[in-house]
Parts: structure tokens; sequence; C-alpha cells
């Protein structure tokens, strides 16, 4: 099994086990190790359906501090479907941690329930653009602390128009965080979040 071989804990590899993955993906393969390893901004070029989803969830949870209740990272994704999915895999892949908080911020459901799950210590917040603008302008919400950003499907939320929300949710975050983008394709509007908000990014391709 070549997960072995990628840095990761024991309670990740008991994780991956039960779901029944065999071996990394080729994008797992590559980004596994490097978001480890270094504390580093990543450009991954990557469809849906490649495993994407674990290449940057194994290193989240195994670098998120389950001693610290703060929010620690946010995953923005394009749509309520897709946010509730990376939720619930984010939950598997950190079932034999201590306690690791996921939630999602999605439009289209109660405000006032998403805004006392975070209360409750929400070190990871999986969420849709519009809504956690909303919920940063209300503020119920504060990732001024954040280590990791990830923008997954980078070019479908700028596509659906949350380029203005994107580079104001980025704006309220520390310059010090790792960002992680994902994405399907590099039109000039990922390159330009890309190049505003990430320094010196490693680049992988699938
Ligand atoms: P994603 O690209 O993250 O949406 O993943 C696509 C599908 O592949 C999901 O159903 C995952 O559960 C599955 N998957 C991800 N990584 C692996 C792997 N290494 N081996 C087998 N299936 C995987």
């Amino acid at each position: 099994n070549k997960f072995e071989q990628l840095g990761l804990n024991e309670s990740l590899l008991k994780a991956i086990l039960d779901l029944g993955f065999e071996n990394p993906s080729e994008v797992q393969e590559k980004a596994i190790p490097l978001l480890l390893e270094k504390d580093t901004d990543m450009v991954a070029l990557a469809q849906t359906g490649t495993g994407k989803t674990a290449a940057f969830g194994f290193p989240l949870i195994q670098k998120i501090d389950a001693n610290n209740r703060n929010t620690q990272a946010l995953v923005l994704s394009p749509t309520r479907e897709l946010c509730l999915q990376i939720t619930n895999e984010l939950k598997n892949y950190a079932k034999y941690e201590k306690s690791i908080n996921v939630v999602a911020v999605y439009g289209g459901a109660s405000i006032t329930e998403q805004a006392r799950d975070i209360k409750r210590g929400a070190q990871i917040i999986v969420a849709t653009p519009g809504r956690m603008q909303d919920m940063i302008n209300r503020g119920l919400v504060n990732i001024k602390n954040i280590d990791y950003c990830v923008l997954d499907e980078a070019d479908e939320m700028l596509n659906m128009g949350f380029y203005e929300d994107i580079v104001s949710i980025l704006s309220d975050t520390p310059d010090e965080k790792n960002t992680w983008l994902f994405s399907a394709t590099m039109p000039q509007e990922v390159a330009r979040i890309a190049k505003q908000f990430m320094s010196e990014p490693v680049e992988i391709t699938v």
C-alpha cells in the first residue's frame, strides 16, 4: 500500500483502509508529500474525479491541531452539494482523530444553525463563497487566524461569479496562511487570484 509512503499518520492510514482506497491516485501521490512536508502554497490542475478531495483533505486533517478549538482552515467550494460532499469526506478522514470538527456553511439553509455549529468549535469550515461572505459581514465567523485555505474548483467558483466574494474573503485571512488552489482549468481570473493571494506556489498537474 503506497499510502504508507506518503507520510500520513496512523489514524489517517486506518481511515483510508476503511474507505477502501488501495493506492493513491496521481494527484494524491504528487500533492500529499509536498503538503505534509512543507508549509507551502500550491496550485494543482486537476479535474473532478481524480481524487483531489483526499489530495488536500488528508494533509489538512493531519495538519490541524485537534487540541485547538479555533478555526484553522477554510475550504471554499462552488456549490452546496460539493460543500456537503467535502464536509462528509473530511469527517470520514478524521474519524480516528480525537476531535476535529468540520462545519459546512452554504446558502439556502439556516444561518443561525450554521453560526451555532461554528461557535461550538469548527477547526475546519467548508463553505460556499456567498454564504461565507454573509457570515463574515454579520460577524458570525472569524477566519483571521486560519493557517490553511483551500480553493476547490476555483475555475467553477469564478464562472459562477464569486470573484468579488473570494477576494473579499481572502482579504479577511492572514497573509501567513498557506493556500492550496485546485482547478480543472487555468483561466485568467484564476491566475489573477493565484497571483494576488499566493506566494511562490508549487505547481502540480495531473
Ligand atoms: P474526487 O476527485 O475527490 O471527487 O474523488 C472522486 C472519487 O474517487 C470519490 O468517490 C473518492 O471516494 C474516490 N477516490 C479518491 N481517491 C481514491 C483512491 N486513492 N482510490 C480509490 N478511490 C478513490
